[in-house]
């Protein structure tokens, strides 16, 4: 059931301190992905959880692309890469945000979101949300619905759910 599998995913993210700097404790997935059953089960819950009628499941680069895939498959919806600066080659859409430190930006080949698409966002976690919210307009600007975020893990402490604004936003373990 839903206990035992959070149960699970909470023995199988890995904490590392000070990774990648001092003060920040990283949620490592990995143990989780490469264990079949947790895995799966994972990737059958975020499904289960999903709005109706999802028409693409956006993935944000890396570790979103890994579950992103599977749950567009379960859910028979595509799926679209959120990349990093200068990965794809163009025409892109560009969303620029800002970090603590310095600023970033996520792109989309928008060619690739029918207008009015229902889009479900997925990454593993949710921290400050800034990364979320980046993903949110860049898709609106390229017409999608954007219907729902899910996530592995939400880190309560940064209140990134507080930049989604109203949007339905999942995640199956919350930490402090
Ligand atoms: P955010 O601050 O919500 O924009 O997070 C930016 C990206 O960094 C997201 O893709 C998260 O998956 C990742 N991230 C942020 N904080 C952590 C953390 N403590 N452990 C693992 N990944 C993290």
């Amino acid at each position: 059931g839903r206990a035992a599998l959070l149960a699970r995913v909470d023995e199988l993210v890995r904490r590392v301190p000070d990774y990648p700097k001092a003060g920040v404790l990283f949620r490592d997935i990995t143990p989780l992905l490469a264990d079949g059953p947790a895995f799966a089960g994972v990737v059958d819950a975020i499904a289960a959880d999903a709005p109706d009628g999802v028409d693409l499941v956006a993935g944000m680069e890396a570790r979103g692309f890994l579950l992103a895939a599977p749950v567009a498959t379960a859910l028979g919806a595509g799926v679209l890469p959120v990349r990093k600066a200068g990965k794809l080659p163009g025409p892109t859409a560009v969303e620029h945000y800002e970090l603590e430190y310095g600023h970033a930006s996520v792109e989309i080949h928008p060619f690739t979101v029918p207008e009015g698409a229902r889009v479900l966002v997925i990454d593993d976690v949710l921290a400050t949300g800034g990364t979320a919210a980046a993903t949110v307009a860049l898709l609106r600007r390229c017409g999608a619905d954007v219907v729902g975020l899910s996530f592995l893990v939400e880190l309560l402490g940064l209140d990134g759910r507080a930049k989604l604004g109203d949007l339905p936003v999942d995640a199956l373990v919350q930490v402090p």
